[in-house]
């Protein structure tokens, strides 16, 4: 047990205030005459987990006066066609930023798909142009959920320089991009998968665990330092209907110095993040 009281990192709230901060950015910038920022996002074929992320973008940049334009298009669009749309939001000069929401159907290539998008309009930050910044530390477009994890931190006192932080996950979308930015910060850093050995070993040396396996109670008590912080990015679907982390929280809160819950941790910072890209897209100055 841990001798501190467990912080509970609220991401609902931190990403509310930051939400706020973005609007306030936005309205000045129209009021100093400047362009309004608009987003588009590409939503193919009807997979109805997409429409509500889709949805739920949408929402995000209409309360923070984001210009934002949903391209809904059918399951049978072929690949040339979404190439297309890409061609000619690339030239739009209201577009300062494309996102096209993953998974794609199968007969079209997610790769060719990101490459097409102009790197100064990727705005999740997939193109490789932008995944080559993020290895550097130069870049304009930090990836969206491992940015929301480093926002959480900060925003809640806590340090990673010279800290051990262990990730476990390797995709390209969340745990590649953490180890990166985890690096940056100073911190050692720790990149565990499946082929790991001792995996709950390699966890209890970690001072910052950040889970991002999408398995439910995969991280247990035992795979925990006492006093270690916590952070949850999985997100999965339990057979009730309710959404869990990777963490089993229930027994693993009590060990830890801080811990983001599901849902309201990592999950409502991912869209406050691709806001923050959208206006550094549109170079707005971006809020603490
Ligand atoms: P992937 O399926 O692409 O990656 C999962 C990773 O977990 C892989 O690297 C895999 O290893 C590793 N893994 C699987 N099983 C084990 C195991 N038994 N031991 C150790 N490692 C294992 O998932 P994503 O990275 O896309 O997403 C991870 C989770 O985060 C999901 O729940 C997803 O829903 C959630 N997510 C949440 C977001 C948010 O906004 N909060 C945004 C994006 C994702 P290997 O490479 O060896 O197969």
């Amino acid at each position: 047990m841990s001798d501190n009281v467990t912080k509970i990192i609220n991401g609902k709230e931190i990403s509310a205030t930051l939400r706020a901060k973005i609007a306030q950015k936005v309205a000045a910038h129209i009021d100093n005459g400047g362009q309004r920022p608009g987003l588009a996002v590409i939503l193919v074929g009807e997979d109805p987990a997409s429409a509500v992320y889709v949805r739920n973008k949408h929402k995000a940049c209409e309360e923070v006066g984001v210009y934002s334009e949903v391209i809904k298009l059918p399951e049978s669009t072929t690949q040339n066609e979404l190439l297309a749309v890409i061609d000619s939001l690339n030239n739009n000069s209201d577009i300062h930023g494309i996102l096209v929401q993953l998974p794609l159907p199968k007969h079209i290539d997610k790769q060719t798909v990101i490459n097409a998008i102009s790197a100064d309009k990727d705005v999740d930050a997939f193109h490789p142009v932008n995944i080559g910044k993020v290895m550097t530390g130069d870049y304009k477009f930090a990836p969206c959920t491992p940015a929301g994890v480093m926002y959480l931190l900060k925003a809640s006192g806590v340090s990673t320089e010279g800290k051990h932080c262990v990730v476990i996950g390797r995709s390209d979308i969340v745990g590649k991009p953490m180890a990166m930015l985890m690096l940056h910060s100073g911190a050692t850093i720790t990149v565990c998968h499946s082929r790991t050995r001792d995996l709950a070993g390699v966890c209890r040396d970690a001072d910052i665990l950040v889970s991002a396996v999408g398995k439910a109670g995969f991280v247990t008590a035992d795979m925990v330092k006492d006093g270690a912080v916590v952070v949850d990015v999985g997100i999965n679907r339990l057979p009730d209907g309710k959404l869990a982390g990777d963490v089993a929280y229930d027994e693993v809160a009590p060990k830890a110095s801080y811990i983001t819950p599901v849902p309201g941790g990592v999950g409502p910072m991912t869209i406050a993040m691709l806001l923050m890209n959208t206006l550094a897209a549109a170079d707005i100055e971006l809020p603490d």
